[in-house]
Formats: structure tokens, C-alpha cells, sequence
């Protein structure tokens, strides 16, 4: 059994340990850690995309951390200052 990623849509199995589950509830008290009326909401989601939200990145964007993508210089026609001296 697969279910979709909620935040990437990638097929990820629901009973891997790797998974993460969406739930809602009430949370009460100064520190507000103990949900009550858990419920879960049937969607889950896979380990890259709970990291990549803890960084507060969306889902599909890329790694802070990763090197940045190279960027090419376009090739631009100039022309040849030496061209014009001895012409
Ligand atoms: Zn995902």
C-alpha cells in the first residue's frame, strides 16, 4: 500500500517508520505539548519534505545547504579589439 506525499506527491509507504503523518488536535497549558482529540487527517508525507519545512523551505525548492546550482556564462559575440589595430 503507497499513499502520495501531501507536500511533493511522491508515493511513499504509509507504515514506513520514514513517514510522517498529518494530525490535528487541541493543545492546552503554557507549553501546549500534550494533543488531545488527536485525529489523523489521512495524509502524510516523506522525510525530505518534513526536513525541508524545518529549514522553512517549501518542498520543492532547493537545499540551502547543497551548493548552489553553477550558472554559465552566455557566450557573447565581441568583437576582436586586435582585429581593428592591424586591419
Ligand atoms: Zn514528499
Amino acid at each position: 500500500m503507497s499513499v502520495a506525499c501531501k507536500l511533493c506527491g511522491k508515493d511513499i509507504n504509509p507504515h514506513d517508520i520514514s513517514s510522517w503523518k498529518e494530525v490535528t488536535g487541541f493543545v492546552g497549558g503554557p507549553k501546549k505539548d500534550s494533543m488531545v482529540l488527536r485525529t489523523d487527517t489521512g495524509s502524510y508525507a516523506c522525510t525530505p519534505c518534513i526536513e525541508k519545512a524545518k529549514q522553512g523551505q517549501a518542498p520543492d525548492q532547493d537545499s540551502l545547504f547543497e551548493p548552489a546550482p553553477k550558472v554559465y556564462k552566455q557566450q557573447v559575440d565581441l568583437p576582436d579589439p586586435d582585429e581593428e589595430l592591424f586591419a
